[in-house]
């Protein structure tokens, strides 16, 4: 089961809101290389109101890398066709934000779009 570190969940929460009415997308790494994402990784990015998208051929490659987070305009965070399309490139968690971009509005995804537990630690 995959854990985030609380500091790293309101960091990205926050940069979600500052993003937003655009969406905000980084990935999400492991500094200790294990399942614990303790950082975020800002990329060059295309932020739009309806879809995000990372520079892939920039991403750097890092074992590190275990997923990806990305914001949701709307209340919904459930994962768009395009988004399972992205999540295949990006590892093995994803977490979507919704608005109002509260720790209570984040949920976490494998690659095909199951819903997984992600346990909040300090
Ligand atoms: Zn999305």
């Amino acid at each position: 089961m995959f854990e985030i570190k609380k500091a790293t969940l309101e960091a990205v929460a926050l940069a979600a809101k500052n993003t937003y009415p655009n969406e905000f997308i980084a990935l999400l790494s492991s500094t200790k290389n294990d399942e614990v994402i303790d950082e975020f990784v800002l990329l060059p990015s295309v932020y739009g109101k309806t879809f995000s998208r990372i520079r892939l051929d920039l991403m750097p490659y890092d074992s590190s890398v275990r997923g990806s987070i990305h914001s949701h305009p709307g209340s919904y965070a459930s994962p768009s066709k395009a988004d399972l399309r992205a999540f295949k490139a990006m590892g093995e968690i994803h977490l979507i934000i919704a608005n109002p971009f509260t720790l209570d509005k984040v949920r976490a995804f494998d690659k095909t779009g199951k819903e997984l537990s992600l346990k909040v630690i300090e």
